[in-house]
C-alpha cells in the first residue's frame, strides 16, 4: 500500500515552522508496514491544493493530510478533499455539539466560525479529537478504494489522533496482522555518527525488528521496532536485538521509553536516599527546574541557590574573594567551592554546582564560551568536571543541565 503525506500550511513553506506531523506519520506508518513513497508540502490555496490531492490520489492508495481543520477561513482541507471526492459538506451534528460543549466547559463564548470544523464531507468517517476541537476525517473513495484522510495540524492532536483512531482503522481496514512494538533506547553523550558507527552492523542488517536512531533534545534515540504474531513474540525479538546493542553503548543508555534523565536521576537518589542541592549560575535553575519535572522530587530536592552574581556566590556559599579575584568566576576551584558550600548551607547528601560561559559576551582568552563546569559534592567526595558546549546561550544552558544530570547518574 503506497501512501502520500500532504503537509498543509503557508507557514510550513514560508520556513515559520518545522514540519514535525510528515516525519511522525511516515515513521508509525512504516512500521505498520505502509510504503510512504511521497511527501509534499503545499500552502493553504484551493487550487494548489486541489492539484497536489489530485496528484497524490493518483500516485497513491491513501493520502494522509495534516493541517487546516480550524475554524478560519484558511483552513480549507476538508473542503478541497470533499470538492475533489465530488461529496457535498454537511453540518455535523454530533461534532457540533462536542465543540459547543468544548466552549461552555470552559466557560467561553463560542466565535460563530467554530461551527466550521463541524462541517463534513458526506458519507466520511468522522474521527474525535481527544486533544482540541478539530475532528479528523476519513473519506473512502468507493470506485476506487482510495482513501483520503484528515488530521489535524497541531502535532500533539494529530499523534493522539493517529494512535488512538487512525491506527486501528488501518490495521482492520488493510487487515494488517499481529502486533507492531517499539522500545526506545535513549542515550546521551555520544553522537549521532558514532553511536551509528557502533552499532552499524545492526543496521544495515535490520529487518525486523528495525532500528531507527533519532537525535533529540541533546539525546540520541534508538527505536527499536519488531512485528510479530502477538506482542510477547514481539518483545522476545526485541529483547534480542537489545541484548546485542546494549554492549556497544552501554555507558550511553540512561533509560527506556518515556524515561529522561531527570527521572533516572531521581529514582537512584531515592534508591540510596541521598539528599541534593544546588548551586546554579549559568544555568540559573534549569537543573533545579529539570529535576522538578519529576514527581516526587520533594523526596530528595532540598533547596537550590541561583549564584548568578559574584556576590551571590561569595555570601550564599561561602567562595572565598580571593578564589574569584584570582581564579575567575568561571573556574574549576569556584565551582568546587560551590558545590561544597551549598550541599553545607542545605545540610545534603550531595551538592550540585554549576558555572559556565553561556555567551555570547564574556569570553576571554583563556575562557571561551561555552566553557562550564560542573562540580559534585558527595558521599565519594568532591569531583569537578570541565565541559566545553558550542551553540546559543540557550542551547549552552540546556546542554550544561543535561551533563550535570548525567553526571549525577554516573
Ligand atoms: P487549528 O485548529 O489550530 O487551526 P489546524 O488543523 O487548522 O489547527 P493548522 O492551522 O494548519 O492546523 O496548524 C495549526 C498549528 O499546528 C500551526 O500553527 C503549527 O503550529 C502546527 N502545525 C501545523 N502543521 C504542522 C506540521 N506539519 N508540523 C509541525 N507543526 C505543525
Ligand atoms: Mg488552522
Amino acid at each position: 500500500m503506497i501512501v502520500e503525506l500532504v503537509s498543509t500550511g503557508t507557514e510550513l513553506l514560508l520556513g515559520q515552522i518545522v514540519n514535525t506531523n510528515a516525519p511522525f506519520l511516515a515513521a508509525r506508518l512504516n512500521e505498520l508496514g505502509f510504503s510512504v513513497l511521497y511527501q509534499t508540502t503545499v500552502g493553504d490555496n484551493r487550487e494548489r491544493m486541489r492539484n497536489v490531492l489530485t496528484a497524490a490520489l493518483e500516485r497513491a492508495d491513501i493520502v494522509i493530510t495534516s493541517g487546516g481543520l480550524g475554524p478560519t477561513q484558511g483552513d480549507i482541507t476538508k473542503e478541497v478533499t470533499a470538492s475533489l471526492l465530488e461529496r457535498k459538506m454537511y453540518l455535523h451534528q454530533a461534532s457540533a455539539e462536542r465543540i459547543e460543549k468544548y466552549f461552555a466547559e470552559r466557560h467561553l463564548c463560542m466565535p460563530d466560525n467554530n461551527l466550521r470544523q463541524a462541517m463534513m464531507p458526506e458519507g466520511a468517517k468522522i474521527v474525535d479529537n481527544t486533544c482540541g476541537t478539530a475532528p479528523g476525517v476519513i473519506v473512502e473513495e468507493e470506485s476506487t478504494g482510495k482513501i483520503i484522510i484528515n488530521l489535524p495540524g497541531p502535532p500533539h492532536e494529530l499523534s493522539a489522533m493517529f494512535k488512538i483512531s487512525i491506527v486501528p482503522y488501518l490495521i482492520e481496514r488493510f487487515g494488517i496482522q499481529g502486533s507492531i512494538v517499539s522500545r526506545v533506547l535513549r542515550t546521551y553523550g555520544i553522537g549521532e555518527s558514532s553511536l551509528e558507527e557502533r552499532i552499524k552492523k545492526y543496521i544495515l542488517a535490520q529487518s525486523n525488528p528495525t532500528l531507527a536512531l533519532l537525535a533529540r533534545n541533546g539525546e540520541i534515540h534508538v527505536r527499536i521496532t519488531a512485528r510479530a504474531e502477538n506482542e510477547a513474540e514481539a518483545l522476545k525479538l526485541i529483547d534480542a536485538l537489545e541484548n546485542k546493542i546494549r554492549p556497544e553503548l552501554d555507558e550511553y543508555i540512561f533509560g527506556t521509553n518515556e524515561e529522561t534523565l531527570e527521572m533516572v536521576v531521581g529514582n537512584l537518589l531515592l534508591n540510596k536516599s541521598l539528599s541534593i542541592a544546588l548551586a546554579e549560575s549559568c544555568t540559573s535553575g534549569l537543573v533545579t527546574s529539570l529535576i522538578t519535572d519529576v514527581a516526587g522530587s520533594s523526596g530528595y530536592l532540598t533547596g537550590s541557590i541561583v549564584c548568578y552574581s559574584n556576590s551571590v556566590k561569595i555570601e550564599q556559599v561561602g567562595v572565598p574573594e580571593n578564589i574569584i579575584a584570582v581564579k575567575g568566576a568561571v573556574s574549576r576551584e569556584t565551582a568546587e567551592f560551590m558545590a561544597q558550600g551549598i550541599r553545607e548551607k542545605f545540610q545534603t547528601g550531595i551538592g550540585l554546582s554549576v558555572t559556565g560561559i553561556a555567551g555570547p559576551g564574556g569570553a576571554t582568552a583563556d575562557k571561551p564560551v561555552g566553557l562550564v563546569y560542573i562540580a559534585i559534592d558527595g558521599p565519594a567526595g568532591l569531583t569537578c568536571f570541565e565541559h566545553h558546549f558550542n551553540g546559543t546561550r540557550t542551547n549552552i544552558k540546556h546542554r550544561t543541565a543535561l551533563a550535570a544530570l548525567n553526571h549525577l547518574r554516573q
